[in-house]
């Protein structure tokens, strides 16, 4: 009875939510009040993957469900990245029949890697793809080590993984499970060395002896060996290569695929998705054929004009250094000459005063390769001492704690405008400087 209730009361607030084009975690966070093991007494026709890991599953639970529609097969899935429980449970209960029955194909979950524990602690996915684990919004998460901890107590032992054979924390995730590797082989930016400043995983996760990297993809993603218990990346089912990044083009087991967002870290991330689909029954033939047609560019990366000058915004997510970093690394595959906006405003929305973050980014990279950077949002001055200390001089640097104060000192400025800030300040930041 408290179940029916919680699932039409969803259904309504779902429904009302869809044309204020408002609140995907309200109906689910109100239909678990009135019934809180509502999750357990909802069934499905189709089988349940679980995507989570610290970088890039909104991209990788998208192009999944590109996939498998495309594919013909009814899909549903909690696309706008609410990963939290009451937005799981929104997705759920509004595509749920009155008997509570999820009638599709497959039900995919972009699923936050700290709240799995609560989200499956009723029902359990049939699947689990990790794409990585990093260390991220340290002051809300808890160091790696915490977030393996929560997902062990998430990932129940009939739980199919997905793993990405390159990350030597996830790879070792709830070892008893069954399990399958995607993997990376070495591309033509692959290091020897480290790359960036954050690293989290300098010891082996088994024994604690030194970590040794054959090579490196980004941070701590690579081939690595533990000489003292013998702990490696392992072999992979599927395996991506001839990666030719220019072109955006790579190979998946053999079979060409193409994106459109041509960086080492997508790459790993549309193998994931390639992997997850021919897990479940699809061939990989039509499977890297589809994917060739997928434009992520429009989630993560969006170009205009501003005064017929030419822009781009990059989601750069705050309190997270190795979404920081992916975005330096694509700013700098960008030959002409550029000013950076960057905004960092994590005490907006998050209430975390921490800033120690900005000190894990390497912003040292960006050395050389940018005209102007303007340090702008509540913690202006926080980010331009950051840069002074990774080598910028003042006369570089211009810093305005409002995004409308920006406007008349972008005249001064050369080259293509790049904003590097959250999805949340994107709009507010865009538009005051139009
Ligand atoms: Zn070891």
């Amino acid at each position: 009875m408290r179940f029916m209730l919680a699932l039409l009361l969803a259904k309504i607030l779902a429904s009302v939510g869809r044309l204020t084009k408002k609140g995907t975690n309200l109906p689910g966070d109100i239909a678990l009040k009135i019934d809180k093991h509502l999750l357990g007494k909802i069934t499905f026709t189709g089988k349940v993957i679980a995507i989570t890991g610290s970088n890039g599953k909104t991209s990788t639970t998208n192009m999944l469900t590109y996939i498998l529609k495309e594919a013909g097969f009814k899909v549903v899935s909690n696309q706008k990245g609410s990963n939290l429980t009451g937005g799981v449970a929104t997705t759920l209960l509004s595509s749920a029949n009155l008997k509570g029955r999820v009638v599709a194909d497959f039900v995919i979950l972009e699923v936050d890697e700290r709240y799995s524990r609560l989200i499956f602690k009723d029902f359990s996915a049939d699947y689990l793809l990790c794409t990585n684990l990093f260390r991220d919004q340290l002051t809300r998460n808890g160091n790696v080590d915490v977030i393996i901890n929560k997902l062990h107590e998430a990932i129940k032992p009939t739980v199919s993984l997905i793993l990405n054979a390159n990350d030597p924390i996830s790879t070792n995730l709830a070892p008893n499970n069954k399990r399958v590797y995607y993997h990376l082989n070495r591309s033509s930016i692959s290091s020897d060395k480290p790359t960036n400043i954050t690293h989290d995983a300098k010891v082996c996760p088994l024994c604690m002896h030194r970590l040794d990297y054959n090579f490196y993809h980004y941070n701590h993603i690579g081939d690595y060996y533990c000489h003292h218990c013998g702990y490696q990346t392992p072999l992979a089912k599927y395996n991506a290569d001839i990666i030719d990044l220019d072109a955006g083009t790579f190979k998946v087991n053999n079979h060409l695929t193409k994106t459109n967002f041509k960086s080492i870290f997508n790459i790993i991330n549309t193998t994931a998705a390639i992997a997850t689909a021919c897990e479940l029954g699809l061939d990989i033939d039509i499977v890297t054929k589809i994917m060739t047609n997928f434009n992520i560019m429009e989630q993560r990366y969006h170009e205009f004009l501003i005064n017929d000058r030419k822009a781009m915004m990059i989601l750069s997510k705050n309190q997270n250094p190795v979404s920081y970093d992916q975005s330096i690394d694509y700013l700098n595959s960008i030959k002409e000459p550029k000013t950076v906006i960057i905004v960092v405003n994590n005490i907006n929305h998050t209430y975390h005063k921490d800033t120690t973050w900005l000190y894990d980014v390497s912003f040292e990279k960006l050395l050389g390769n940018v005209a102007n950077i303007i340090c702008c949002g509540e913690r202006a001055y926080d980010l331009a001492v950051r840069l002074k200390l990774a080598g910028f001089s003042e006369e570089t640097m211009i810093i305005k704690e409002k995004p409308q104060m920006i406007k008349n000192e972008l005249n001064d400025t050369k080259g293509m405008i790049c904003f590097l800030t959250e999805l949340y300040d994107a709009k507010t930041v865009i538009n005051a400087v139009k």
